[in-house]
């Protein structure tokens, strides 16, 4: 069970920019509340310190579950998922025709895999805000 109050929630709002630190999806483009993303899931011994929060949204954090790790396409070598508070999104990931999530490292690679990015959902979705013009974000 997690206790994070209303005002640490805050907190991380601002640190994520009110954004999934996976997909990158908006708050203001998704209808459902972005949820607080347990870094390390509370089921596996993670705490609600803020060094262990960050932003995902319901799509991404569903699909992460409990992992903390994933297997690297590439090498096949199991490796810790990403950790977008700690890791720098554009060194793990870059974006192909705009809309689909590539792995540059064995990091991204497993993420990628591990959180099911690029679903049938997401896809879509996102084709339609990069044709709004609403993705990828601007900063
Ligand atoms: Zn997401």
């Amino acid at each position: 069970m997690s206790h994070v109050s209303d005002k640490l929630r805050q907190r991380i709002v601002e640190q994520a920019q009110n954004r999934c630190g996976y997909c990158l999806g908006e708050q203001r483009y998704v209808f459902a509340p972005l949820e607080i993303d347990h870094l390390r899931p509370t089921a596996k011994g993670g705490t609600d310190d803020e060094e262990n929060l960050w932003l995902a949204c319901p799509l991404c954090n569903a699909y992460k579950g409990t992992q903390t790790q994933g297997i690297d396409s590439l090498s096949q070598r199991k490796v810790p998922l990403f950790n977008p508070r700690r890791q720098s999104w554009k060194r793990h990931f870059r974006l192909a025709n705009g809309i689909e999530i590539v792995g540059k490292t064995a990091i991204g690679r497993a993420t990628v895999i591990a959180l099911q990015m690029n679903n049938r959902l997401a896809m879509t979705v996102r084709q339609n805000w990069f044709i709004a013009d609403w993705y990828p974000p601007k900063n």
